[in-house]
């Protein structure tokens, strides 16, 4: 949105209502951030500078919202997921099988917690958005660390259609490849975990009154990840509580500095340094990001 000379026109009115002593900086600094939401420039076709206001996406941005490519990703992932659920009923009650292939679906469920941490730390910490394929959820994670209550304000299916087109091409193979049914306990799981897993993590952002109450109640048993962990890692020093499905590998992959090992491997063999050595003062603390540009 360009605004020519947006800040003139604004900052009159709003001055005009306000008495004398209510002049207050900080007021006035308020209303103009609101106002200038992108871009000013001069009418003059000369080059002029430029300034550049990012400030969070409010309810309404269309980055949020639900598009129906985002819809059909879902239906298409959890269609390939229920295709492999089916697969593992149908096959056990052939085989008589039960235990086999419920073990095995606990085991994906609580894989799917450490593949959700090993991920986010993943895309947290290296990559941008010109990284192939995961470019675009790096992008988005950098947003979720600058204003992460909008997670709660992102449409269902546009939160989850990246992990869910992930989990098509992968669970699709694999539907028309094996028909065992363990195997298909354990995929359908890890893969209904995965595709998911981004609705946990903005249930762990919720409100405890505006949840569900099911929610709530898997959350305070830890079948889900607890808000009250998940808040931990969006504190300044954030290299923690990376696993958001049940949270349940969080306590052991952070009391035993598993991802500052792996960081520390990684800047030794690559020289490539985690974003979170950037510490609090890195780009994700900040509320607003202001540059100059010259166009
Ligand atoms: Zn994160
Ligand atoms: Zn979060």
């Amino acid at each position: 949105m360009v605004v020519h000379l947006q800040t003139k026109l604004t900052l009159s009115p709003i001055t005009k209502n306000i008495p004398t002593s209510h002049h207050r900086p900080s007021l006035l600094r308020l209303r103009v951030t609101c106002s200038v939401t992108t871009t000013t420039k001069t009418h003059s076709n000369r080059e002029t500078e430029k300034l550049v206001v990012v400030n969070p996406p409010l309810s309404n941005d269309q980055t949020l919202q639900s598009t129906w490519s985002h819809r059909f990703w879902v239906a298409a992932g959890c269609t390939t997921v229920f295709a492999s659920l089916l697969k593992s009923i149908t096959g056990g009650f052939a085989s008589h099988l039960w235990l086999e292939p419920a073990l095995a679906g606990f085991g994906g469920y609580i894989l799917a917690d450490l593949g959700s941490g090993v991920y986010h730390w993943a895309t947290d910490n290296y990559g941008n958005e010109s990284t192939p394929v995961v470019g675009i959820h790096i992008e988005d994670s950098k947003g979720h660390h600058k204003w992460p209550w909008t997670i709660t304000r992102r449409q269902f299916a546009n939160n989850l259609h990246f992990l869910a087109r992930g989990v098509t091409f992968t669970v699709l193979p694999l539907d028309l490849a094996f028909n065992d049914p363990v195997v298909h306990g354990f995929v359908s799981t890890f893969a209904f975990c995965v595709l998911f897993c981004p609705q946990f993590h903005a249930w762990a952002h919720g409100t405890k009154s505006k949840l569900p109450r099911l929610v709530v109640a898997f959350q305070d048993m830890g079948l889900l990840v607890s808000r009250t962990h998940h808040v931990n890692h969006h504190r300044a020093s954030y290299n923690n509580n990376y696993c958001v499905v049940s949270g349940v590998w969080n306590k052991v992959l952070d009391e035993s500095n598993f991802f500052e090992a792996l960081e520390m491997v990684l800047y030794l063999q690559l020289g490539v340094r985690p974003r979170s050595w950037a510490g609090p003062n890195s780009e994700w603390s900040e509320e607003t990001v202001i540059s100059n540009n010259n166009n």
